[in-house]
């Protein structure tokens, strides 16, 4: 394998993609992102920072220590069945509101929607760039997520490949679609509500519920009731519909233990410019809580193998999550906020 020139011994700075011959899949190699800061005294998301300045309400950045880049180095060459590619990409910030602390649940509702907005407008604009497929809008909340900076913030990749758990969905459901003629997501819907067990809470664009199939405990998910395939299809309307049904999801998960509950949000959009019809626009929270003062670990069998444990049935979890929902109803009642939708 061919190194590329160490300048003077120094070690280069490099962002790469390096290919999983075992798996198919791409590793983001970036030898930058070892320098990344932990829990500075300065918030830098704060207003008046040279970075921020003052006079906003929500704020997209780009990250200061980027896994994938515009002007990516390699560290050596593609040999054999290994493959290098530079890590070409953008990383960037999008900080929810100019307060030091919150959550979707408490920050103003005005900035949820800002929010949601900045990640249409962000998504629409990196899926121009040729080179990018996939635009991955995620949130992590929470020490425990290893999360370094407490100031509400989520986070955007925008790929040059198709994740592979973006694959495999888009293949499910492709697959779905020429057998029986209608979106997976659709169908899935549809026998959520007729089990009707594992419903939360909708409104008139949106429903949530934890999966029959869920892997994570306390895993929710938020289908668009409109088949849609992306956040950019969303119109105002729905915007607002979105930006309900994370509220009041995220105000359940802090009403369910007696502290506020770290979780893991990811936007499942279809992939960049091409069409696929049979996608379907949802969004995924991950807590990695099992009960109040244990957690989930993905440990031998799950990341060994990738097969999930489930330590309760679903239904069961439904339920405590349903309990925590009319806490949280009558909780942002009480701070002024009317919800949109209705508990099932
Ligand atoms: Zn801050
Ligand atoms: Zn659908
Ligand atoms: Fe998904």
């Amino acid at each position: 394998m061919k190194v590329l020139k160490q300048n003077g011994g120094k070690k280069i700075l490099s962002n790469e993609l390096r290919w999983n011959p075992l798996l198919g899949t791409w590793i983001i190699v970036s030898s930058k992102r070892k320098i990344r800061p932990w829990r500075s005294e300065e918030c830098p998301f704060c207003p008046g920072t040279p970075e921020t300045g003052y006079n906003w309400q929500t704020l997209v950045l780009n990250n200061l220590y980027p896994a994938l880049r515009i002007d990516p180095k390699t560290s050596r060459e593609s040999f054999d069945i290994y493959k290098v590619m530079p890590g070409y990409g953008y990383c960037k910030v999008v900080i929810e509101a100019p307060e030091h602390i919150g959550d979707l649940d408490s920050i103003p509702f005005k900035n949820l929607i800002f929010y949601l907005k900045d990640l249409k407008k962000e998504t629409i604009k990196l899926c121009n760039d040729e080179k990018i497929r996939y635009v991955a809008c995620f949130r992590n909340k929470g020490e425990i997520i290893g999360v370094s900076l407490t100031h509400p913030h989520s986070q955007i990749y925008a790929l040059p490949f198709i994740p592979p758990r973006i694959k495999i969905e888009l293949k499910n459901a492709k697959r779905f679609y020429k057998e029986k003629n209608e979106c997976l997501f659709c169908h899935i819907i549809k026998i959520e509500k007729k089990e009707f067990d594992r419903l939360l809470y909708s409104n008139k664009s949106f429903i949530s519920f934890l999966p029959f199939f869920a892997m994570w405990p306390y895993e929710v998910h938020i289908y668009s009731e409109k088949h849609i395939n992306s956040i950019i299809e969303l119109n105002e309307e729905e915007i607002e519909d979105l930006a309900d049904i994370i509220k009041v999801i995220v105000a359940m998960y802090n009403s369910l233990f007696d502290f506020s509950l770290p979780y893991i949000m990811f936007i499942h959009n279809s992939p960049c410019r091409k069409n696929y019809p049979y996608y379907h626009f949802h969004v995924e929270f991950y807590p990695i809580h099992r009960s109040k003062d244990k957690l989930k670990y993905a440990a031998g069998i799950e990341w060994g193998a990738w097969v999930f444990t489930y330590d309760d049935i679903p239904e069961n979890k439904a339920k405590e999550l349903k309990e925590a929902l009319n806490k949280a109803l009558n909780k942002l009642e009480n701070e002024g906020y009317k919800a949109k939708g209705t508990i099932f």
